[in-house]
């Protein structure tokens, strides 16, 4: 990404939900923790003491932000482990079915299918229905952990916590509810929407903070046992010395994004709502995956995610990455190489209509002139490759 700073052509970055730009709260907190300033949190000296006092004041503002107890949050390498400590944690402390749903990250889905999960499915619009998931809780007794997130990285569909916590409490009264914010927290308040979970994973790069930390909420009471051992840091819950300045900088971007939310959430919908329009409008046969009516009131406010016909995301990709414009097709894995995507299964996509997949996702940092080149670049490039194949002749 070192071409966006003083290079001829600035590149358009609409790939937010895989990774966001550092905010400036978040660089500032963390600068005198890459230069000068250091210490282990865990020792007994002033520069010991100096690092625990910043962990602890992270803490402090952390809870804040998520509506929990400064004890109740426990410090991660990424939201991958908040998940995996979430799932594999809850499942030994307390063994038992584990539903989940259909459209959840790999980060939850790999572990879960390790301890042969069952899934709830979702509707047309990528939602987990409430007498759906009723039905499958009816037919699974005994279960001790429930997990479903609170938006999905691909698509962007907000899932109604609100009304699923309710269901699990009536059909699963045992089980310890997780849910998956990674991608929901750069743009809801966690606070109120995720107040029903006992667990809640987050990852400081989705909203502004650096790559490699992340907190998992671990309400009082629930059953949990850590599954790195060592030290025993974070309350015997997660052993390993704390990485200070990403604690410091994930604090740091979320504080900035709580201040920032509502209005950068209407800022952003504004975008992505004109580019919805501009593009669903410039290109034939290309519609919204999740919102084919073009009602979004259930999606995050970042994520635009077409289907486009006869075209193949990978093409498509690689045309928008020459024109300067960073999209994704949010079912790569980790090899780059495109995998048929389980979110859009699960939500009756054909595989036929998936392959020509795209998501842009904007966020903090995006401006009109980022949709302004999507608009200009895309639809040619779509043109270009129906050409090439004789679609559309
Ligand atoms: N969960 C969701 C919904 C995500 O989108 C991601 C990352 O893409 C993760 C978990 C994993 O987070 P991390 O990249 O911090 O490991």
């Amino acid at each position: 990404m070192a071409a966006m700073v003083g290079s001829p052509q600035r590149l358009a970055y609409l790939d937010h939900a895989a990774t966001t730009p550092l905010r400036p709260e978040a660089r500032a907190a963390m600068l005198p923790w890459l230069d000068g300033q250091f210490g282990n949190p865990s020792g007994a000296h002033a520069v010991a003491r100096a690092a625990r006092t910043a962990i602890d004041e992270s803490r402090d503002a952390v809870a804040a932000a998520l509506g929990c107890a400064p004890n109740e949050v426990v410090f991660t390498g990424s939201g991958t482990e908040a998940d995996n400590l979430a799932i594999r944690g809850v499942a030994a402390a307390r063994p038992g079915p584990v539903v989940i749903s259909a459209v959840e990250h790999h980060a939850v889905l790999h572990p879960a299918e390790a301890l042969d999960a069952r899934a709830v499915g979702v509707d047309a619009r990528g939602v987990v229905q409430p007498d759906e998931l009723a039905a499958l809780l009816a037919v699974t007794p005994g279960v001790t952990l429930v997990s479903i997130m609170a938006a999905n990285n691909e698509v962007g569909v907000i899932q109604p916590l609100a009304e699923l916590a309710p269901v699990v409490r009536r059909h699963a009264p045992g089980a310890a509810l997780h849910t998956d914010a990674v991608q929901a927290a750069a743009w809801l308040d966690l606070a109120t929407a995720a107040a029903s979970a006992d667990l809640i994973s987050v990852s400081a790069h989705k909203f502004g903070g650096p790559q490699g930390v992340g907190a998992l909420v671990v309400r009082r009471g629930t059953p949990i046992r850590a599954q790195l051992l060592g030290g025993g840091q974070e309350r015997e819950l997660r052993s390993g010395t704390h990485n200070v300045a990403g604690i410091v900088g994930l604090a740091a971007a979320l504080a900035a994004k709580t201040a920032q939310r509502e209005a950068e959430a209407r800022r952003v919908a504004g975008l992505r709502d004109q580019l919805a329009a501009g593009l669903t409008g410039l290109i034939p046969d290309a519609w919204e995956t999740a919102a084919a009516d073009g009602r979004r009131a259930h999606l995050l406010p970042g994520t635009l995610h077409l289907t486009i016909a006869g075209v193949e995301s990978e093409a498509l990709l690689f045309l928008l990455d020459e024109a300067g414009v960073c999209a994704s097709a949010a079912s790569a894995c980790a090899s780059g190489a495109q995998e048929a995507s389980h979110v859009l299964a699960a939500m009756g996509i054909p595989r036929a209509a998936t392959a020509g997949a795209l998501r842009l996702s904007l966020g903090w940092s995006s401006t009109a002139a980022d949709v302004d080149r999507v608009l200009d670049v895309l639809p040619a490039a779509v043109a270009r490759l129906r050409s090439a194949v004789g679609v559309g002749r």
